[in-house]
């Protein structure tokens, strides 16, 4: 396995970057977000749990999302290449799927961080809403809430993957070619 993470906050442009990743590179989406909407949507088991965080822009429950995670990696071919898109979100999250890549005889090679700032990300997230009508996106209270989680929580594992060196910085405000060339330009690099 090749994997890698894609990080940023809520509005960076993770979700185009991945696509256009997946067609370069031919990478497995690993993205627990379009899991758990996708479980909602199909009114799946856990549907009236994830709805409640999801629609108060909160992290699901790690008993939930590691499991989840857990699933959706062991069902990928060992050869595969893998992209982890919003997954991990917090510096608990980071250790466990470091521990659980290690059993499989693999690691994190790489993770790319899109860099935008906030005043920026409240503009695209109002866009975002407008289009895809995803509900976490709907008020200024949910995002303003997934915002905060992203400082405390997800912000620290910007840290530990550079204490590993492995952390790539992309400046996420550009337009989103030169994001796409910039991310090419690492992976290549990486994938040499
Ligand atoms: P995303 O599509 O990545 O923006 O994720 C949408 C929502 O799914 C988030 O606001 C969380 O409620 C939930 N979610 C996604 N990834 C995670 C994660 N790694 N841990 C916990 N909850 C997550």
């Amino acid at each position: 396995m090749f994997n890698i993470i894609l990080v940023g906050p809520p509005g960076s442009g993770k979700g185009t970057q991945a696509e256009r990743l997946i067609q370069r590179y031919g990478f497995i989406s690993i993205a627990l977000g379009a899991l758990l909407r996708q479980e909602m949507a199909e009114n799946g088991p856990n549907k009236k749990l994830i709805e409640s965080y999801i629609n108060s822009g909160q992290l699901v429950p790690d008993s939930l999302s590691l499991q989840l995670i857990t699933q959706l990696v062991e069902a990928q071919p060992t050869d595969g290449l893998l992209l982890f898109d919003g997954f991990p979100r917090t510096l608990a999250q980071a250790t466990f799927l470091d521990n659980f890549l290690t059993e499989y005889q693999t690691k994190i090679d790489g993770v790319i961080f899109l860099d935008v700032s906030s005043e920026h990300l409240l503009k695209r997230l109002k866009h975002r809403a407008t289009i895809e009508a995803r509900s976490d996106d709907q008020d200024d209270s949910k995002i303003k809430t997934r915002m905060q989680i992203y400082q405390e929580e997800t912000l620290p594992i910007l840290n530990y993957y550079k204490a590993q060196e492995k952390l790539h910085c992309v400046n996420g405000l550009q337009d989103v070619d030169q994001v796409t060339q910039a991310i090419e330009a690492i992976m290549d690099r990486l994938i040499l």
